[in-house]
């Protein structure tokens, strides 16, 4: 199947590790050229140093700090036109909504959602005149199904939902998609942190909380970022031109709704 992702323009943001170098990494090799933009642009050039020569030559590193209104405006200007763009930033700190300030509330909002947003309505306009676009955005399973200690995750990834829900409406009769991804548990440094976080919680050690996580996966294991970030590939590819306003798992069968 040809993604005909080639020559295509994408900006991924929270492109230094985890999902979304997966994602990047991924449409590098497809041939898009790709901006990825992190706080630690070191980071970037480090895996871009190891993709093949080809796809190596198709990715520019750029500094934005999502929590940095002015750093996203500058991220925004450098970018010019994108036709792909891939919504993620890191998750925020766990604990109980009871722990949580007005401050935390404020901080994550900030550096997950209104950060987001904003991109996106600043390069909507061009996707809307070439009649052609794709905003994905990294969501987490907790928008189907709240995580325990996940408070400002769980609060947060709701108005993400609402926001793509409602943005997909505006942009669809312009050839412009508009999804969200949710991963179950896909083994990245931010699982490992959580899972160290619930291990020193419980007073248990790290490995034994990650083996009983992958317990409850019906799969039994932890995803790979290559398996998430085919699916984020085949969605924002010519060929899911009729998918929009969708929020799909790639969490092994882990939610249990239907
Ligand atoms: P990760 O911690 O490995 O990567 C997060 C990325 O975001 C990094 O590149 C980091 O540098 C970047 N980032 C963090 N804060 C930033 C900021 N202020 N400005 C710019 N970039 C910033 O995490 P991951 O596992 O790749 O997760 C990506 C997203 O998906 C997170 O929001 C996470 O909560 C969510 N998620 C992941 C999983 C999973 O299984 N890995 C599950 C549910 C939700």
């Amino acid at each position: 199947m040809d993604l005909e992702l080639s020559g295509k323009r994408a900006l991924v943001l929270g492109a230094s590790s985890g999902l979304g170098a997966a994602i990047a990494q991924g449409l590098a090799l497809e041939g898009a050229t790709v901006l990825a933009a992190a706080r630690r642009v070191e980071r970037i050039e480090a895996w871009r140093d190891e993709l093949p020569q080809e796809a190596r030559r198709h990715v520019s590193a750029l500094h934005c700090d999502l929590a940095d209104a002015a750093s996203v405006d500058q991220l925004i200007a450098d970018a010019g036109d994108i036709d792909i763009l891939v919504g993620n930033a890191g998750g925020p700190r766990p604990g109980p909504v009871m722990d949580m300030s007005h401050e935390d509330w404020v901080h994550a909002f900030n550096g997950m959602a209104a950060s987001l947003f904003h991109v996106a309505s600043r390069l909507a306009p061009r996707m809307i005149e070439r009649k052609w676009g794709r905003i994905l955005t990294i969501g987490s399973s907790a928008m189907e199904q709240p995580v325990p200690n996940l408070a400002l995750s769980n609060g947060v990834r709701g108005a993400i939902a609402g926001w793509s829900k409602t943005l997909a409406g505006e942009l669809a009769p312009h050839g412009v998609t508009v999804n969200v991804i949710l991963p179950g548990r896909i083994h990245t440094d931010r699982v490992d942190q959580l899972d160290a976080a619930n291990a020193q919680r419980q007073g248990k050690t790290a490995g034994e909380v990650a083996k009983a996580s992958m317990t409850s996966i019906p799969t039994g294991r932890y995803g790979t970022p290559k398996e998430f970030a085919d699916v984020a590939l085949f969605l924002v590819s010519a060929r899911a031109s009729y998918m929009t306003g969708s929020m799909v798992r790639v969490d092994g069968g882990m939610i249990r709704s239907i």
